[in-house]
């Protein structure tokens, strides 16, 4: 199968294949908002066992749940008509009671993914108990592969992480778990996404999602140099890859999200964006939701520590109920509208699709606005295009 860079460009469909996408699309298409979130990202826990040097969860440390509890939440997501439960931390495996969560909400018909450093996917406290329930056909383990070698694995998530996950994907694998893997790239482990989709082919991921770091929690006070370093490394590598036919013509899935602090790559797509594509849409809080280590409805993972953005407590209440009263706080826009910015007469919407939502809002006050880390904001004493 040969992927074009449009395809790869294109990552919403990635996880749960072209039905899913189709959905989604229908819902924007009619406006509508669905009963209750499709797809709920969980963040158990903010417990890990590493210390990566790029976690956005950073040295929070939220009071969790007691395991009662978290069964309770569980159960409640479980009768909720919600196409995917991602249980996400800190690291879920870490949980002795993770088979208990994935039993109680596959229980309920509720497809389940478990987001993973993959340190200790079977021999950590959670043990094989949350593969028990395991159904190949709709489930998978997506992995955190930020490196495809040592130094630069390691460089991110620690010393001696690199060979841990390597074995932890392999024991996945051998139990014949759908493996996903998760590229995050940084100053840190250099941005080689190459060497990151030969190390996931390697080991039978089905797919690998790279993507470029936004700092926050640990790495929040990282250069801009380095950043805008890293981001040319990411690029050159992403080329390499491109330019690979047994990658980029093989059966694993690829989808790139390219930074744009820098240009992107020549061979990328460009054009200028037409009228209706410059209101893009926005998933959180409309298609997808998430719920805090605390147990909260929240719209969007940067917003959890926001007591203005909390839809309630699913210890309080069912998904649907307290989806049905999140007029009650503020909700987020369902689309975002770039037409009055920068992004209108830009050639590079076509892979850049308007930059970062997020921050949009947190650097510059609203969704609406451009994306401030853009390459084509201008910022004084700097050419970005070097
Ligand atoms: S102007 Fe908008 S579309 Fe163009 S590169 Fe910047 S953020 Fe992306």
């Amino acid at each position: 199968m040969t992927s074009s860079i449009r395809e790869h460009l294109m990552t919403g469909d990635l996880m749960e294949g072209a039905a899913f996408g189709a959905m989604l699309r229908d819902l924007e298409r009619r406006d509508a908002r669905p009963a209750t979130p499709v797809v709920v990202g969980w963040l158990v826990t903010d417990r890990c066992q590493l210390r990566c040097r790029h976690c956005w969860v950073g040295d929070r440390r939220t009071k969790s749940l007691a395991a009662a509890d978290r069964r309770r939440v569980a159960e409640r997501l479980a009768t909720a008509p919600i196409a995917r439960v991602c249980l996400s931390g800190g690291e879920v495996t870490l949980l002795p009671d993770l088979g208990e969560l994935v039993g109680a909400l596959k229980a309920g018909g509720r497809p389940v993914a478990v987001y993973t450093n993959a340190i200790a996917p079977l021999d950590g406290p959670a043990g094989d108990a949350w593969l028990a329930a395991w159904d190949p056909a709709v489930d998978y383990a997506m992995v955190s592969l930020d490196g495809g070698d040592a130094a630069s694995f390691d460089g991110q998530r620690g010393r001696g992480s690199f060979e841990k996950f390597v074995a932890g994907v392999r024991a996945l694998r051998a139990r014949d778990v759908r493996v996903l893997a998760h590229y995050v790239a940084s100053p840190f482990n250099g941005g080689d996404v190459h060497g990151a989709a030969a190390l996931a082919s390697d080991l039978g991921c089905e797919a690998l999602a790279a993507e470029f770091v936004y700092p926050r929690g640990r790495a929040r006070d990282l250069p801009r140099p380095a950043i805008l370093d890293a981001a040319r490394s990411f690029n050159a590598a992403a080329l390499r890859l491109l330019a690979d036919p047994a990658l980029n013509e093989g059966p694993m899935r690829l989808a790139l999200s390219f930074p744009n602090v820098v240009p992107g790559p020549a061979a990328l797509p460009r054009r200028l964006p037409t009228a209706a594509e410059l209101r893009v849409p926005i998933t959180s809080g409309q298609t997808h939701a998430f719920v805090t280590a605390a147990g909260d409805l929240v719209p969007a993972t940067h917003l959890r520590d926001d007591p203005t953005q909390r839809f309630g407590s699913l210890l309080d209440a069912p998904l649907a109920e307290l989806w049905s009263h999140a007029p009650l706080v503020r909700r987020l826009p369902r689309v975002r509208d770039l037409r009055r910015t920068r992004c209108a007469g830009c050639e590079d919407f076509a892979w850049c699709r308007g930059g970062h939502h997020y921050r949009a809002e947190e650097l510059a006050g609203s969704h609406d606005r451009s994306d401030p880390w853009c390459f084509r904001e201008p910022r004084p004493g700097e050419d970005a295009t070097r």
